[in-house]
């Protein structure tokens, strides 16, 4: 239901868990909460024709192989999978503009394991109807669209916040996922940790000559990673972080220009390229909440953890999240739990917190390593790349980390 006519003056309603943020982790966790058999309310500042539009957000995402098994569970996969691109191979290299790839790579196959590939390349557009359509099917979901939260409050076991239209909304469990300056974690006193790398990265679709064979490319270039993804037919998405004031220029080009400045940088291994579509900036940082959990409230998704697209693994872990809660809710109530108490949230925060720790940790160190033209720092990476490329089991250790496979996996994720 997309704003349900408030009742009268009352303009309250009850559910079991209160959603703030119709994002990409949001809809994922109601369709999940929903099937598990709770009543879910979605709250988001924007309308769903407007997060609808083709247009409304550039990125494609590199979904690991677990992440569309959870998608796959919660039933849209179906809508997503003609779209999908299976992800078969990952190279990574070394590069400056102009001079092509160097001499050490690390190449990634999915023969290597025999799960089938890493991953799909799914572009937003698609992602995100998906998930608007299944949530307006589902009798158990109700979406408040064009509505901002701007307060919440614990009343003894519930919670509730309250809308800028004054409407109010009370739950058993808020969950914030509002993305990554999250006023439910502001509004709960959870403070955050983090800073913003100087880098915007550059997002677009190019068409190409020749097919990518599935194969996705990074290129650690001095400015910041290009990574080269491939999409259905012969089209690529461009994610090419570079320092603020070399992204500013870059989007300020007109499209020739812009496909100039990219061509020494991408290389001619597809043939000539063009452009398919706009280009999208978004600027880059670390933000970690200090703690996942508040009172009778759960982060999810950016909201707990937004990270550096360098290893496209910020919505893979926001998936995570989003299926290890589920899990622990249904569980909760499995054994007749409420499923807001701190008993029931620490079982989520135990479980996501290293992981997401881990994650920010490592996507921080990746970046400054790589985002550089030291020539020591340039030697050792290089070095440290064709260590790992010469080592069968660590190589499938990569491989089996792109794909999600590794860790304490959430039932929605196993297969
Ligand atoms: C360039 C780039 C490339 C990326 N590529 C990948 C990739 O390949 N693979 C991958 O796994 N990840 C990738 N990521 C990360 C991924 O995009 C994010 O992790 C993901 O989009 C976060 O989704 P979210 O739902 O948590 O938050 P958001 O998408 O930020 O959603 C938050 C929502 O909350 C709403 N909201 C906020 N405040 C309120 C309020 N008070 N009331 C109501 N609504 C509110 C907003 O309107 C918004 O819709 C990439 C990120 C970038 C920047």
């Amino acid at each position: 239901m997309d704003n349900p006519a408030w009742g009268g003056i009352l303009r309250h309603m009850d559910t079991d868990i209160i959603i703030v943020g119709g994002g990409l982790n949001g809809p994922a966790l109601a369709l999940a909460a929903a099937q598990a058999g709770f009543a879910v309310t979605i709250i988001d500042s924007l309308p769903v024709d407007q997060r609808k539009r083709p247009d409304f957000d550039g990125r494609s995402y590199a979904l690991a192989l677990a992440s569309t098994r959870l998608l796959r569970g919660i039933g849209i996969w179906d809508a997503i999978k003609k779209d999908a691109q299976p992800m078969l191979e990952i190279k990574v290299t070394d590069g400056r503009a102009g001079e092509g790839p160097g001499p050490w790579m690390m190449h990634f196959d999915h023969a290597e394991i025999e799960e089938g590939p890493m991953g799909y390349l799914v572009e937003d557009r698609h992602l995100r109807r998906a998930f608007l359509d299944a949530m307006a099917a589902d009798n158990r979901i109700t979406q408040l669209a064009g509505e901002t939260v701007v307060a919440q409050d614990m009343h003894g076991p519930r919670v509730a916040v309250t809308l800028a239209s004054g409407a109010a909304i009370t739950g058993q469990v808020l969950v914030g996922s509002d993305g990554r300056q999250s006023g439910t974690a502001a509004r709960a006193g959870i403070k955050r940790t983090g800073w913003g790398y100087g880098q915007t990265a550059v997002v677009c679709a190019v068409a190409h000559e020749k097919p990518h064979g599935g194969i996705a490319h990074q290129f650690f270039m001095p400015g910041g990673p290009l990574a080269i993804l491939p999409l259905t037919g012969n089209r690529s998405s461009i994610v090419w972080s570079e320092d603020e004031t070399r992204a500013t220029a870059l989007m300020a080009m007109n499209d020739a220009d812009f496909l100039d400045a990219l061509r020494p940088a991408f290389g001619s291994f597809l043939g000539q390229i063009s452009l398919t579509g706009a280009r999208f900036a978004y600027p880059l940082g670390l933000t970690l909440a200090n703690s996942l959990i508040a009172d009778r409230i759960a982060l999810i998704g950016d909201a707990a953890h937004g990270v550096h697209p360098i290893a496209g693994q910020g919505l893979n872990a926001g998936l995570r999240d989003v299926a290890a809660l589920a899990e622990v809710f249904g569980d909760a109530r499995a054994r007749g739990e409420d499923i807001g108490t701190a008993q029931t949230l620490a079982r989520y925060q135990q479980w996501r917190r290293f992981d997401t720790a881990t994650l920010a940790i490592a996507t921080d160190t990746f970046n400054r390593l790589f985002s550089n033209d030291n020539p020591l720092l340039r030697a050792a990476r290089d070095i440290g790349m064709g260590l790992i490329n010469a080592a069968p089991g660590l190589r499938r250790n990569f491989i089996r980390e792109a794909a999600g496979l590794t860790g304490d996996l959430p039932k929605l994720m196993r297969e």
